[in-house]
């Protein structure tokens, strides 16, 4: 079948190399000059099969309050006169209770692991290299409280079969030795040995090249402007410089999917939450992290990238902006120095991008209503850890085959359209 494909981020370019795989003629269609040049691009490097949460949780709202009043605060809230903003923030909030926290992890801890095994399997199978490292997450607490509070993650990472280890300092310092410079600082940590980190932009490009020399085509510099859609079936897309038709349409444009959609009458629940990373050159490796370091008081994950420290976090609701502001700036750097100072700050990359979030925390992968028009979009907070089991899902899907994981909740369907 001719597949085209909306977007080359990390979602788009996975989809592209097992829909190839699966034998279909795939053509991947991009505004940017070349893969992963939007939310892809420098995110914070986890691939966290563990440490897999949504942000919807119990005791989130009371939280999040809170966090509007701390100068490094994980949450910044710009509210505006914007439906889609306001019924998605009710939407995540009805999410925040025992019962909803539990199903939507679970289901996000279920893609997540089938993204472990086959990422396992496309390293295997194309021998790609993205800095990747495979020595865990360790969920850092600096209180008493924090240590406490994790009891409901280990319950569903026990629940579900994942691999955990709960460490007091010195085990923490064991897992990762820059920290014993600061051990007054912590209390211990959640360490999820099976994670894994890597450069998202590293992994999409050297993927978007596998997929070349298996036949697919790349379009870049081409603006979506809409689908076409015949007698309820879709047929291919309108861009600036022309319609591509096709058998079947990917939409997987991040945050912008909703927007595509819309005059389609499909109303998929993503809006963009914004998030900022810093790019360190390491300077002295002894005060660098090996792994990634997700600390718990400012929700900011400290990845070791080769020989750069990758710091990236905080939630911005603000719509579709990539503003950088230097109050996130001081905030990241900040987060860095006071844990892990072995990198040149000054010589520092500052980056946003805009995670696409549904209100659940999963992904939504699957049919539409209109004939042959898939989803595969979504991923919010791991983009990264769920591309290639999310990527294996929709060629399944696609290809009319049964799934080898349960796909019942991972459509559209899930919010009763
Ligand atoms: C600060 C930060 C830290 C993060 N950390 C992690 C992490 O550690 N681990 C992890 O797993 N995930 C992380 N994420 C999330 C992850 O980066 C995203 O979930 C993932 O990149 C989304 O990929 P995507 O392909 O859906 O979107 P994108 O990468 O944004 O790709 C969408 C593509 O669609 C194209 N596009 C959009 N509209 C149009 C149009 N109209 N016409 C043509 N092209 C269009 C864009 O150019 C873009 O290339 C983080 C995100 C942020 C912001």
């Amino acid at each position: 079948m001719k597949v085209t494909i909306l977007g080359a981020g990390v979602i788009g370019v996975t989809s592209a190399y097992y829909l190839a795989k699966a034998g279909h003629q795939v053509t991947v269609i991009d505004r940017q000059s070349g893969p992963a040049l939007e939310t892809s691009f420098a995110n914070a490097g986890e691939v966290s099969f563990g440490y897999c949460s949504p942000w919807a949780a119990p005791g989130i709202p009371q939280k999040a309050l809170k966090w509007l009043f701390m100068e490094h605060a994980p949450l910044v809230l710009r509210p505006k006169v914007d439906y889609a903003m306001i019924s998605w923030m009710i939407r995540m909030l009805s999410n925040c209770t025992s019962e909803r926290y539990a199903i939507n992890k679970s289901r996000m801890l279920r893609l997540a692991d089938y993204s472990r095994q086959s990422l396992a399997e496309l390293r295997a199978e194309t021998d790609i290299a993205y800095d990747e490292r495979m020595q865990g997450t360790l969920q850092l607490f600096r209180t008493q409280a924090q240590l406490d509070a994790s009891a409901k993650d280990v319950k569903a990472l026990a629940a579900d079969g994942i691999p955990y280890e709960v460490l007091d300092r010195e085990g923490c310092i064991r897992m990762e030795p820059a920290l014993r410079h600061v051990s007054d600082k912590i209390v211990g940590g959640l360490l999820t040995p099976k994670d894994e980190t890597g450069d998202c932009f590293k992994f999409t490009n050297a993927l978007a090249a596998k997929c070349v020399s298996m036949g697919v085509t790349f379009d870049y510099g081409r603006q979506i402007k809409g689908l076409v859609i015949e007698a309820g079936q879709a047929k291919g897309v309108v861009t600036d410089t022309g319609k591509v038709l096709s058998d079947a349409v990917v939409v997987a444009l991040g945050s912008y999917s909703p927007l595509l959609l819309k005059p389609s009458g499909i109303k998929l629940p993503v809006y963009p939450v914004k998030g900022y990373s810093l790019t360190i050159p390491i300077t002295d490796a002894s005060r660098a992290p090996e792994s990634t370091v997700m600390d718990e008081t400012y929700k900011i994950a400290i990845t070791r990238l080769g020989d750069r420290i990758r710091v990236g976090g905080m939630a911005e609701i603000s719509g579709y902006t990539n503003d950088l502001g230097p109050a996130r700036r001081r905030t990241l750097e900040h987060s860095v120095s006071d844990l892990f100072p072995g990198g040149d700050l000054k010589a520092a990359n500052y980056w946003s991008g805009l995670r696409p979030m549904t209100p659940d925390g999963t992904p939504v992968i699957g049919a539409t209503n209109i004939r042959n028009l898939f989803l595969n979009t979504g991923h919010g907070t791991l983009g990264w850890t769920m591309s290639t089991g999310s990527a294996r899902v929709l060629t399944d899907v696609v290809s009319g085959r049964k799934a080898d994981i349960d796909v019942s909740d991972l459509s559209l369907a899930r919010y009763g359209r």
